[in-house]
Parts: structure tokens; C-alpha cells; sequence
């Protein structure tokens, strides 16, 4: 994947309710033939959804990023399962003691790999 379409893609994921494509070219700084580029190759892989959008009578795209299943490994340090799952602290991810501990399980466990 370019630069351009790894900027892209994190433009539009950042943005669960989508992106218009005649706004992306604008926030990338590129021409909107380039963009329509990056856009292509982002639907061809399958990283990204294009439903025909109006905007002033004139006829564009709103770009989403696809859901992807999570790898069940992803939630795993080791045999620790993630701690969020089935949570009901109020939640603040960057004090949480819980959460850390799991990460520093993590780090372990991929050191011992
Ligand atoms: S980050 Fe901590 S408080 Fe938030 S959901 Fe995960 S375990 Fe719960």
C-alpha cells in the first residue's frame, strides 16, 4: 500500500460516518484525479465501501471503511483474555490499571515467542 492510500484509509477510518470524496482529495492535498486513484485501489482491496451520495445536486461518494471480523488472537495475551470485554467500569483506557496489566502480558508473552 502507498502513502497516499495509508493516509487515505486512516482519513476514512477516523470518520465512522464517512468521508465525501470530493472532501477527501482536499484533506489529502491531492488532485481529485489522484484521489479517485487511491479510492479505486482501496475498493479493489476491499478496505473500503462507496455508496453514490447528492451533495448540491451533484453526484459524489461517501467513502466508509469496511468492518473486518477481529482475530480472536488479537484479544489474547497469552491464555488472558482482554480485559474489556464484559467490563462495566466506567471506563478511562489511559489510567486503567486493568488494561495495562493485560498489555504488560502481552509484551511478555510476545517476547517469549
Ligand atoms: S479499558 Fe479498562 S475500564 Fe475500559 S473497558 Fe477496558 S478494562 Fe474496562
Amino acid at each position: 500500500m502507498t502513502q497516499s492510500e495509508e493516509d487515505a484509509l486512516k482519513v476514512i477510518q477516523q470518520k465512522p460516518e464517512g468521508v465525501l470524496q470530493s472532501d477527501l482529495w482536499k484533506i489529502l492535498e491531492v488532485d481529485s484525479r489522484k484521489c479517485s486513484r487511491i479510492v479505486k485501489k482501496l475498493l479493489d482491496s476491499g478496505m473500503i465501501e462507496r455508496i453514490e451520495f447528492r451533495k448540491d445536486g451533484i453526484k459524489t461518494f461517501i467513502l466508509k471503511a469496511q468492518r473486518r471480523p477481529v482475530d480472536p488472537g488479537q484479544l489474547l495475551a497469552g491464555e488472558e483474555l482482554i480485559p474489556c470485554i464484559a467490563c462495566d467500569l466506567e471506563c478511562d483506557v489511559v489510567e486503567c490499571a486493568k488494561l495495562l496489566d493485560w498489555m504488560y502480558q502481552l509484551a511478555i508473552c510476545d517476547a517469549g515467542e
